[in-house]
């Protein structure tokens, strides 16, 4: 008889969704919230890793206890996300990291619809362990902010901070400053000491800049001998100061070719609330501007 033929042996087929439920990479689950705001999950099979670190017992009669366990941010927009699915009937589709086991948190993907019932809302939906993907856009996103020569953030991410910044600035009329650096004749330099050297002072100044700066300070790399600062709740003074300061650091600095022969250009502005923010960044690039014009290695502001 050809091989072809041969008889195929049965397969396994399983008999309902109870026994197919544990061996799918997910969780099956219902989720009821009451009008009183009681949560509790009356149905969660599953398998794969979404539920591997959670007490499912628990959950079964109270499902709160694991919300607020969620950390950070993940917390109130789950919440929000909930709230908004219910009032509006609409799909409820979130993702949040759970904060255990701790030396590796998962992030779990949700998704599911709501059904009105008398004494609440009910969801039928699936839970799904997304770490991976979710660490591999975190490395993406990195990768897209960040300055490969200096570690620093970038343009792109230096926008959407002070995108951010001003419109925080606006809401709440606190100060917020900027100071826009540009190493001198750096052209010379690269041409004197090499293009290596060059960026090894490039490295260098963007670690002694860091060091003089808060924690919620940003310095970034514009693109090549160019730097932005930007320094939320500063006023045009503080930021003055602080930009001559970073001037004299660079000037004493032995950057491997000798003290004095790096200096910077600074131009400093000050965000007026409501004003576009290129009308921020204009102010700060002429400033930057009427340094270089009255000589270099100084620091300039516009009336
Ligand atoms: P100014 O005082 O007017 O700013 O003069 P400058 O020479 O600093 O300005 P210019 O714009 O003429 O030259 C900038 C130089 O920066 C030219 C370019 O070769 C150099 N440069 C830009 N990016 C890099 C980089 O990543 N590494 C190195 N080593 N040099 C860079
Ligand atoms: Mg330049
Ligand atoms: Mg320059």
């Amino acid at each position: 008889m050809p091989v072809n033929d041969a008889p195929v042996p049965p397969v396994a087929i399983p008999q309902s969704a109870d026994t197919l439920v544990p061996h799918i990479p997910g969780v099956l689950f219902q989720f009821y919230r009451s009008h009183s705001g009681h949560m509790h999950f009356p149905y969660l099979e599953g398998g794969g890793m979404a539920l591997a670190y959670v007490d499912r017992q628990q959950l079964a009669t109270d499902a709160s206890q694991l919300i607020e366990q969620l950390t950070g941010n993940d917390h109130p927009k789950v919440m929000s996300a909930i709230e908004r699915s219910a009032r509006w009937m609409l799909p409820l589709n979130t993702r949040f990291r759970l904060p255990f086991p701790k030396a590796k948190p998962h992030w779990i993907a949700v998704s599911a619809n709501p059904e009105p019932m008398e004494t609440g809302v009910r969801w039928n939906g699936i839970m799904l362990d997304i770490t991976d993907q979710v660490l591999e856009e975190l490395r993406l996103r990195k990768l897209s902010d960040t300055d490969p020569l200096t570690g620093l953030p970038n343009r792109r991410k230096l926008m959407g901070q002070l995108t951010h910044l001003t419109s925080l600035s606006t809401r709440h009329g606190t100060p917020l400053s900027i100071m826009m650096i540009d190493i001198d004749h750096f052209k010379r330099l690269n041409d004197r000491w090499g293009h290596l050297q060059g960026d090894s002072v490039l490295e260098q100044l963007a670690d002694v800049t860091q060091s003089l700066l808060r924690c919620e300070d940003m310095v970034a790399r514009l693109g090549g001998e160019e730097f932005m600062v930007v320094l939320p709740l500063t006023s045009l003074q503080q930021c003055h100061k602080l930009a001559d300061r970073l001037r004299h650091t660079i000037a004493d600095y032995d950057f491997g070719i000798g003290q004095g022969n790096v200096t910077l250009s600074i131009g400093v502005a000050e965000y007026r609330c409501g004003e576009p923010l290129v009308s921020l960044i204009e102010r700060a690039d002429r400033a930057l501007y009427s340094a270089k014009d009255v000589g270099r290695d100084c620091v300039c502001l516009l009336p």
